[in-house]
């Protein structure tokens, strides 16, 4: 079985004072060997991240479509690579909403990234409003299936984040069964396009995890990790987070 696997997304947060708390987590994440651990920096510290840690991963928020080009302010997936990622994140809610990226977008995103040897955090997750109107799985599993790169081999290089819209920076979670049913709707929908590969894609968790929810929201089915945006940004909370996995 996967080890738990614990990530933290900095979102537009982070100057090189911050490399102090990755640091410390590097450190933490020494002493939890039975969980696996990365951080999402902003690009300014893929770099100098990388170069300060042992133990855990680094990677991307987002990555262009396009290995290179006239794409002014962008940064591609094998610039991620050089610089020091291992994997990157594509499709987050954020991503999706403020720029606009289509489910078609983030599939070509998740392309380049393998295509550059990356792994690939896929996002997915209703809004509130879907929720209510009794769509939350339908909305998730027609993002899958419009999002998930295919492939011979590629399942093993693919993590799926559940992330509920409303739960994002809210402080308000699904409850346990929520989760539960939701993460074996994506685990359903992982066989049906992977085969037997899909059974070893780990499905993470986010929205508003912190020390407090995490052994809950990591106790229900199918869960297979977090992925964890403010709670991330200090040491202190990002590895309790860590040692309740
Ligand atoms: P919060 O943990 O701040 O709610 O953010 C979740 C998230 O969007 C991680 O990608």
């Amino acid at each position: 079985a996967n080890r738990p696997y614990i990530v933290g997304n900095w979102k537009m947060n982070g100057t090189r004072a911050l490399l102090a708390e990755a640091r410390a987590i590097d450190r933490g994440a020494a002493r939890a060997a039975g969980v696996r651990v990365a951080i999402a920096p902003p690009f300014t510290l893929i770099n100098p991240m990388a170069d300060a840690v042992q133990e855990i991963g680094v990677g991307g928020q987002d990555c262009h479509v396009q290995p290179s080009g006239a794409y002014t302010g962008d940064i591609s997936a094998p610039m991620l690579k050089d610089a020091g990622a291992s994997f990157t994140i594509v499709g987050h809610s954020e991503r999706r909403a403020m720029h606009g990226e289509s489910d078609a977008v983030v599939l070509a995103k998740a392309g380049a990234a393998l295509a550059a040897g990356l792994d690939v955090i896929i996002c997915v997750g209703e809004t509130e409003a879907e929720r209510d109107a009794g769509q939350a799985e339908s909305v998730v599993c027609a993002q899958l299936q419009g999002s998930l790169p295919t492939g011979e081999d590629v399942a093993a290089k693919v993590t799926v984040a559940y992330e509920p819209v409303w739960a994002i920076g809210t402080g308000r979670v699904p409850s346990v069964d929520d989760v539960s049913a939701m993460h074996r709707a994506i685990r359903d929908r992982l066989v049906a396009i992977y085969g037997e590969d899909g059974a070893g894609v780990q499905i993470l968790y986010g929205g508003s995890v912190n020390a407090g929810n995490a052994a809950e929201l990591l106790s229900a089915d199918e869960v297979g990790g977090a992925l964890v945006g403010g709670a991330s940004l200090t040491a202190e909370s990002f590895l309790a987070i860590v040692v309740a996995a």
